[in-house]
């Protein structure tokens, strides 16, 4: 979300005549996007805030700003914190001090091949452990016919997928008057011409319906690829992060998508390390990965949000020693699952959507969401080469092109 944000407002600053320069000594504008899911990504934030001080007082004219979700609702206390910083604005909004006559959402004049589009913004969870609602405020569904008619006109300027992003993208149009359904817009956009994938994130387990699963199989744009995710392996856990379903209940889930979309690249997050999570409620986390084996998974130590439930009710009390050697244990775990998972592709032919080149070499993403380098000559951006896989890692695939 962070990401597609920041190419919104880059592709905005470009229709108001900004070009973009990669050092902050050259330029007259300086956003940071900010992210503060945990400590750690608001120490960054926080040490680049005072590491642009010097700069800020050698060029008064500098115009520095920060958005993202650092702009809590109280902007004049941010203020006085941060003295030297311009502007304050909310995530997900346009800088208000710079003024444009056509109020539609910015699109990038040149996309990439692979674009981002929000489709619901906010959240309304409140799971204990996450700041997310608190900064980003709740639910609002964009209307179906305005992201149809912003994919169309992505397509036309050279982009062939779309990722739709939600905190919760099951939940989309529930606040719409014809209530539509993400189901719903997967089929509006299968239509679209020129448009070659489909994918999503991130699903809800509490909220992800059969029907939805139900239309990924059958839609052909939309890739086999799923982020759906689980935090826990523990049911005491879950219920303490308010996650709203039981172990049970995933496992029934996942199963019924890989029964029913068996290609499928299924990605989940896992926080360790949650107040009072015990050594067996972790082992129950473990155990939960190595019964699904998902292909990729985000894991993180729990980190205290100021504001939310869990930081107000619960000690943090697993030693930073203890979260590390389960990220270690987990992270090991997940590497010889998908060492084994992606080393089946080897001597197989994948599609790969070309994205573009890393070195020497093309890279794409095959349906499933892995990421595939090839060598070859020019013209492969935008298309959709058939590659035959011979080397496989836990996190990428290279092959030849066909
Ligand atoms: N809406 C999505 C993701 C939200 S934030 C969902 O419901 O899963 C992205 C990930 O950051 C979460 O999945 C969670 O694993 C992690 N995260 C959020 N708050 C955290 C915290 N306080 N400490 C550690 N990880 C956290
Ligand atoms: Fe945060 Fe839970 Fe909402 Fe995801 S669903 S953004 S984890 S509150």
């Amino acid at each position: 979300m962070n990401k597609a944000e920041s190419e919104r407002l880059g592709s905005y600053l470009e229709e108001l005549g900004y070009q973009a320069t990669p050092r902050a000594e050259k330029a007259d504008l300086v956003v940071l996007n900010s992210c503060v899911v945990r400590q750690g990504a608001e120490n960054r934030v926080l040490n680049k805030l005072n590491a642009l001080k010097p700069l800020k007082r050698l060029r008064p004219d500098l115009t520095l700003a920060v958005t993202g979700c650092l702009v809590n609702s109280r902007i004049d206390q941010l203020k006085q914190v941060f003295p030297h910083v311009d502007h304050f604005f909310k995530p997900g909004e346009l800088p208000p001090w710079l003024e444009r006559d056509n109020p539609e959402p910015a699109l990038p004049r040149h996309p990439k091949v692979s674009t981002f589009v929000p489709i619901i913004q906010g959240c309304n969870n409140f799971c204990t452990y996450c700041i997310v609602p608190y900064r980003r405020g709740r639910e609002r569904s964009r209307p179906l016919q305005e992201i149809v008619r912003e994919v169309e006109e992505l397509v036309r300027r050279g982009t062939r997928e779309v990722t739709l992003l939600g905190q919760n993208v099951d939940s989309y149009g529930h606040d719409l008057p014809d209530r539509p359904d993400l189901a719903h817009l997967l089929k509006e956009l299968d239509a679209i011409n020129g448009l070659l994938r489909i994918r999503f994130l991130t699903n809800h387990p509490k909220d992800m319906s059969h029907g939805l699963i139900d239309t990924v199989a059958s839609l052909d744009k939309v890739c086999e690829q799923i982020c759906l995710p689980v935090q826990a392996g523990s049911n005491e856990v879950l219920k303490a992060m308010r996650r709203g379903y039981t172990v049970e209940h995933y496992l029934a889930l996942t199963s019924e998508i890989k029964s029913k979309i068996p290609e499928i690249g299924l990605s989940t997050d896992i926080v360790v390390g949650f107040p009072s999570e015990s050594e067996a409620q972790f082992q129950e986390t473990l155990d939960l990965l190595a019964g699904v084996r998902f292909d990729t998974v985000h894991a993180a130590a729990y980190s205290p949000r100021p504001g939310t439930i869990a930081s107000r009710k619960f000690a943090d009390d697993i030693p930073p020693a203890e979260k590390k050697e389960h990220l270690d244990r987990l992270e090991q775990l997940q590497e010889r699952i998908a060492t084994e998972i992606n080393a089946r592709l080897r001597d197989k032919m994948v599609e790969v959507l070309v994205e573009g080149k890393k070195g020497d070499k093309w890279q794409g993403r095959t349906r499933s969401g892995k990421l595939v380098f090839f060598p070859g000559d020019g013209g492969y951006p935008g298309k959709l080469i058939k590659v035959r896989i011979e080397k496989t890692s836990p996190w990428s695939l290279q092959g030849t092109a066909k």
